[in-house]
């Protein structure tokens, strides 16, 4: 039987689904909520027409990463360029981990760091994260020292949550912590406090940003920001063109021209503030601090409501068990979404 060459460790696994894409109103990705400007797209279509196809691509993206080194104030040398952040994390994870070597995560996290530490042979360790979805830095080093784990993997601010962890925090688990330190900053953006002044001081620091949360979800593109010395570790497992030649192309458009991403965050922090202020007026809404593109509610009825809002066409993400039980995570969308989400919401 054909079976019989499959993994039993992944038996159990289900793929990643992630839904349907064709509601009208997608509060569900924590996608930005605007495309391009159409000038943008016409220079972008240009690029297409005289791109070179029947060659690879530049296998280590090297304009792209100089104008990302760029934009975030790091040296070039220190950038990779992964498709999505989501390769960056298994890249790390086939790096780093042999079979049965343990990974520590805060719960909940992104999903992806246990998903992509279980096909790389590892074994994800989870920290429940306190009462009011905060984490206890102290018990978490304790924990990922007393279980030897190879890696740490936090995001921040934390998806699904929204939390921060502060700065002196982040140090404290970079110092203390006997393993590589993966600070996923996905929503950097929405945040403004990074940690990626502090690669070539600490030898286990590894940063993680992506384009996907400013604007640019559909090309794929995400970054791994590091010292020397873990970088040319991961270069032996980065899979060679992993960035296609048409996403370098238009992330080089865009990087040459950051105001097009500082614009795009700054209207939509100005909407996590128009949706955060009309949600806190509303009755039997609890809300959680919201330091990213989105905001975490907790209800009393969750998926009653998420079934209201998908009759009319609204998506969002409903959390049915464990410490997120009863709440939604509403990603910030535009003025005209953000009150259609507001009328149906009650
Ligand atoms: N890290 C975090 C914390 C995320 O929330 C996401 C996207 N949901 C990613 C990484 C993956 O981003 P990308 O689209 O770059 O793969």
């Amino acid at each position: 039987m054909v079976q019989d060459f499959f993994r039993e460790d992944l038996s159990d696994f289900e793929s990643y689904s992630a839904g349907r894409t064709d509601y009208k109103v997608r509060l569900n990705a924590n996608e930005s909520f605007s495309n391009l400007d159409f000038e943008t797209r016409k220079e972008i279509g240009k690029v297409i027409e005289n791109s070179i196809y029947n060659r690879y691509p530049d296998p280590e993206a090297l304009e792209v990463c100089a104008l990302y080194a760029k934009y975030a104030n790091v040296k070039n040398i220190n950038v990779m360029a992964g498709n999505g952040s989501d390769e960056c994390i298994q890249i790390i994870a086939h790096t780093f981990l042999n079979t049965g070597d343990k990974v520590a995560m805060q719960s909940p996290d992104f999903s992806m760091y246990g998903l992509y530490t279980k096909v790389a042979g590892g074994i994800p360790i989870e920290f429940p994260l306190g009462p009011a979805l905060e984490l206890d830095v102290k018990g978490f080093i304790n924990m990922a020292n007393s279980e030897k784990v190879k890696i740490v993997f936090l995001s921040n601010p934390d998806n699904p949550t929204g939390n921060i962890i502060k700065r002196e925090d982040i140090i404290k688990i970079i110092e203390e912590c006997k393993c590589i330190v993966v600070i996923d900053e996905a929503y950097f953006e929405f945040y403004g406090e990074s940690i990626l002044d502090k690669i070539d001081f600490y030898e286990n620091l590894i940063v993680l940003r992506t384009c996907s949360k400013i604007g640019l979800a559909a090309i794929r593109l995400g970054f791994m920001i590091t010292n020397n010395v873990l970088m040319s570790e991961l270069k032996k497992v980065k899979p060679p063109y992993n960035v296609n030649s048409i996403t370098q192309s238009i992330a080089c458009i865009i990087l040459k021209r950051p105001e097009i991403i500082y614009n795009n965050v700054k209207n939509i922090i100005a909407e996590r503030v128009y949706l955060w202020e009309k949600l806190s007026n509303i009755d039997g809404i609890k809300l959680y601090k919201a330091k990213a593109n989105f905001i975490l509610v907790e209800v009393s009825n969750a998926l009653e409501i998420k079934e209201k809002l998908l009759k009319q066409s609204i998506n969002v993400r409903c959390y049915t068990s464990g410490k997120l039980v009863n709440c939604l995570r509403i990603t910030i969308g535009s003025r005209e979404e953000n009150n259609c989400l507001l009328k149906n919401i009650i």
